[in-house]
């Protein structure tokens, strides 16, 4: 039976909890009503008003008031996901794109600047390049930050934000947290990184300095491809404001039913994350062995340009490299939807972090595909491996290579 000790992740001395542990713990408990060892789903638009409810205040968010304010499958969600990336607090929200507008809409003014990487989800990108700078008066400059040198020079008087994706969506850049935290806190600006391809059983980036963790929970938190999520972990004090902004008065609330799902999701994410490390790492040597194949990034090759970095940020032990890689076949635009076509394992679709493993074809007319290295520009895959067996991925890859006679 889940203790309260083990709601704050440690163990009858005092000791933390492992990882595995909390993942399964933390944001459970027994329900107070039924007895039942497994939280319900509250489904309520609505709760009971006290005799008095005048003096409410309408927008707060931690008293059960209305669903948009908070619900308890939110919370319960939040908990874990501060325990898990070493922060103050959590706050979960409908998507990983919420996620996002609601920590630069939050932390940024009219009049501010922000620095942000080259290569990001492509909602960032809208959002800070094109969204915040034309209707809120919000400068931003979009540099490589996989080298720290452009984030130092990008730093002018007004930035009060630096942005990076790593490893970037769809290129696998790596940007040096620590030295991005470093570079943002001198300037007096905070740090928040995307997290989501590594998810915190690889990388915890507030222990690196960073203010704000985003992750799609969609992506390995859930990791079962059937509900979208966001979370911001960061200090109360922002969780607060995002809460108030985003969530109560922009409308950002998660569903019950789809923070009950990731919370249930998010169990074995220890158990996935080894067996997406360790498939990838193995599919990305099996590729780079190939003459059909032009290049590989994965960050876990020793071939890749920034793996020394993305080694030194690994949290653990047994922490890797993620389970997302990118390759290019040596063939033209049709070489490359025919190798598709002939897959029968992996699946043609967007999205990364489910069970089953996802492909997508990104060619050669992408809009940012000059901030992209030259290898990108002749088209490539971003291959998201799951969790099907090892031999049966790599089998799936060669015999699409002969049958569409690559
Ligand atoms: C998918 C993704 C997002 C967006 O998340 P949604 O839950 O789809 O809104 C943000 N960042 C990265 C790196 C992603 O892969």
């Amino acid at each position: 039976m889940t203790s309260d000790l083990v709601h704050h992740g440690e163990s009858f001395d005092g000791t933390p909890l492992g990882f595995a542990t909390k993942s399964i713990h933390l944001g459970n408990g027994v329900d107070a009503e039924t007895g039942a060892i497994r939280r319900p789903i509250t489904l309520a638009n609505a709760y009971a008003l006290p005799y008095d409810p005048s003096d409410i205040n309408w927008s707060s968010s931690d008293v059960n008031l209305y669903t948009r304010n908070g619900h308890p499958n939110q919370r319960y969600l939040e908990a874990k996901l501060a325990n898990l990336e070493g922060a103050e607090d959590a706050v979960v929200l409908a998507s990983g794109v919420a996620a996002l507008a609601a920590t630069f809409t939050t932390v940024l003014n009219r009049g501010d600047h922000a620095i942000f990487s080259d290569t990001t989800y492509i909602a960032a990108y809208r959002l800070l390049n094109q969204i915040l700078p034309e209707k809120y008066g919000i400068e931003t400059s979009i540099v490589d930050t996989s080298d720290p040198r452009n984030i130092a020079d990008a730093i002018r008087p007004n930035t009060k934000l630096v942005h990076i994706e790593t490893p970037a969506n769809p290129t696998l850049k790596v940007t040096d947290i620590e030295a991005a935290a470093k570079l943002a806190h001198d300037a007096g600006a905070l740090l928040s990184v995307d997290n989501t391809f590594n998810s915190p059983f690889n990388v915890r980036p507030i222990d690196l300095g960073a203010d704000i963790v985003i992750e799609s929970l969609t992506k390995y938190i859930n990791g079962h491809g059937d509900a979208l999520g966001g979370a911001i972990a960061t200090r109360k004090e922002l969780t607060d404001q995002i809460r108030f902004t985003y969530q109560v008065n922009y409308g950002g609330i998660i569903s019950p039913f789809n923070a009950w799902l990731i919370n249930r999701g998010s169990v074995t994410l220890p158990l996935r994350m080894r067996q997406h490390n360790a498939s990838a790492l193995a599919i990305a040597k099996h590729l780079e062995s190939l003459p059909q194949v032009r290049f590989v990034a994965y960050p876990g090759l020793e071939s890749h340009p920034h793996h020394d970095v993305a080694a030194r940020q690994l949290a653990r032990p047994d922490s890797g490299f993620g389970g997302v890689l990118a390759f290019g076949l040596d063939t033209d635009h049709d070489g490359h939807n025919r190798f598709v076509s002939k897959l029968n394992v992996i699946t043609s679709a967007v999205s990364l972090g489910h069970d089953e493993s996802l492909i997508v074809f990104l060619g050669e007319d992408d809009e940012r595909q000059y901030l992209y290295p030259p290898e990108f520009h002749r088209g490539f895959f971003r291959l998201a491996v799951g969790l099907e067996d090892t031999d049966d991925l790599i089998r799936d890859i060669d015999h699409a290579l002969a049958e569409a006679e690559l």
